[in-house]
């Protein structure tokens, strides 16, 4: 008995192209359209079934492993005597031609809509209701969808009489076929409108601008999608509304820079509040909030507020604010400043001469406890 692969010529190795190449070659030859006769349509047969299976990842495999289909031994084709109509689907398919379907819907779900709502970073802390303000359909007030004046209906399409297709006969590489085309007299539908309802042109649905009140949950980001099932567009012929997505932008804040539902802030601190220890005060939004500086604070070391970040988004926990402290070393010192610093330097041990450090060995040796104490 001659396999799948004999039938097509191809190696038991073939490619999914070359069985595709040979398919097609062998179909141009044996389709009953070009050759008529018994035996041609039995080759046919055989090769759009051995096609149908080897063009198939999971059929081939389980041929290759077992060498029939299925456990089916037997060569039996689906499409039984009935001729080449069991093999429409796959031949269709193959060539691209379109298989007849009913007549379409002129009612059409509406379209998703997707708008953006920039808020301000507070109202992702506190929640907000934002105005939205869309342009989108709505189903006609006047026919309710039916896109017909009041008082008429639809008719059944004169040209297809309904079916919403009409064949139409053209040449290709095997002779002479029947395709089937979108009926041009009513578009698919199968019916005709003949008075078309004035508000809608005969849509079913009109444009509106409307705006809606929308509550924005606590937490939302930049790229949050609140989901509003059927407030999108209305379909056309009273077809039902799509779904409306707002997605949120936050501003960029002044002071706060999030991270998750963390707010991160930079406070500049001078080096003598960070030195003697300081109250310092924050705008938050839940007010304002005393920062306690410690005496002897570094640069960015962090200060934090807990509970006063942005709440999660499915938990309604509030992460914290972060302050990070960046000591200020001034700049412009008059002279009487400078007396004061260079006293304080030596108190401390800490002189300068001419610009250099008198004892430099102390602050590196420092560094160089921090860096695991190598050598001396
Ligand atoms: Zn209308
Ligand atoms: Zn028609």
């Amino acid at each position: 008995m001659s396999t799948h692969y004999d039938v097509l010529g191809v190696a038991k190795d073939a490619t999914p192209e070359e069985i595709k190449k040979a398919y097609r070659k062998l179909a141009r030859k044996l389709h009953p359209d070009v050759n008529p006769g018994e035996d041609a349509s039995e080759q046919f047969k055989a090769v759009t079934h051995a096609y149908e299976v080897l063009s198939d990842h999971d059929k081939r495999s389980n041929y290759d492993a077992t060498g029939n289909e299925n456990g089916n031994g037997s060569q039996g084709f689906g499409g039984g005597g009935a001729g080449f109509g069991g093999f429409g689907d796959i031949f269709e398919q193959f060539f691209g031609g379109n298989q007849a379907q009913g007549p379409a819907s002129r009612t059409q779900r509406g379209r998703d809509a997707l708008i953006t709502a920039t808020i301000d970073l507070k109202d992702a802390v506190l929640g907000v209701v934002y105005p939205l303000e869309m342009e989108t359909a709505v189903t006609c007030p006047t026919c309710q969808g039916s896109c017909c004046r009041p008082g008429t209906h639809p008719e059944t399409c004169t040209i297809c009489r309904g079916a919403g297709q009409v064949q139409r006969p053209v040449r290709s590489f095997l002779g002479q076929m029947m395709t089937v085309e979108t009926c041009p007299a009513c578009r698919g539908f199968g019916t005709t409108i003949p008075e078309p309802c004035n508000e809608c042109l005969g849509q079913g649905r009109v444009r509106e601008r409307m705006s809606k009140q929308l509550k924005i949950p606590v937490g939302v980001a930049t790229g949050t999608r609140i989901h509003l099932a059927n407030q999108g567009e209305a379909g056309t012929g009273g077809g039902p509304n799509g779904d409306l997505y707002v997605e949120i932008e936050v501003r960029r804040h002044k002071t706060f820079e999030r991270e998750g539902d963390d707010l991160h802030a930079t406070m500049n601190v001078p080096m003598t509040a960070a030195a003697l220890g300081a109250d310092l005060k924050l705008e938050t939004f839940d007010g304002t909030e005393t920062l306690a500086v410690e005496p002897g604070t570094q640069s960015g070391a962090t200060v934090r507020l807990a509970g006063l970040g942005v709440p999660s988004l499915r938990s309604g926990r509030r992460g914290d604010i972060i302050v990070h402290i960046q000591v200020e070393t001034p700049s412009k010192i008059d002279a009487a400043q400078r007396d004061l610093l260079e006293q304080l330097a030596k108190l401390r041990g800490e002189e300068f001469a001419e610009g250099r450090m008198e004892h430099t060995g102390g602050m590196f040796s420092r560094l160089r406890d921090k860096l695991g104490n190598r050598g001396a």
